[in-house]
């Protein structure tokens, strides 16, 4: 655990910006707030390792729930904040990984259309290795 702007950031080796020993890139400065236990991670691996449950996601109706934290600036943005424009943070311009896109149905319940346009997870470099 490692406090970052103020939140406890639950994570395997997480950094002052909340990378992890999964994603450690210099764009993965991207926390979420999880909905089944309220825990904030820097990815769902670490919430798999450790949490003793299943993961839940946010279901569309509450995207303006504040769950996610720019490791950047300290900005906590709301779902849909988040969603509009996951290319780089609203507060500070700092570039997010691109590659999250692949992985927000992992975090948020997606509309038909945005599962329609998000990139396919079997491309994905995604290297989560526990
Ligand atoms: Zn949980
Ligand atoms: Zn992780
Ligand atoms: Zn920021």
């Amino acid at each position: 655990m490692r406090w970052i702007h103020g939140i406890a950031v639950q994570g395997i080796d997480v950094d002052a910006q909340t990378r992890c020993r999964h994603w450690h890139g210099a764009t993965d400065v991207v926390a979420l707030r999880m909905k089944c236990c309220g825990m904030w991670v820097p990815c769902f691996a670490c919430h798999a390792t450790l949490a003793n449950h299943a993961a839940a996601v946010w279901p569309v109706a509450e995207r303006h729930a504040t769950a996610v934290l720019c490791g950047a600036c300290g900005g906590r943005l709301s779902i849909r904040e988040y969603l509009a424009a996951p290319a780089a943070c609203p507060r500070c311009a700092a570039a997010f990984n691109p590659g999250c896109a692949k992985h927000h149905h992992l975090y948020f319940a997606l509309t038909p259309a945005e599962r329609s346009r998000q990139p396919s997870a079997t491309t994905t470099r995604c290297r989560p290795d526990g």
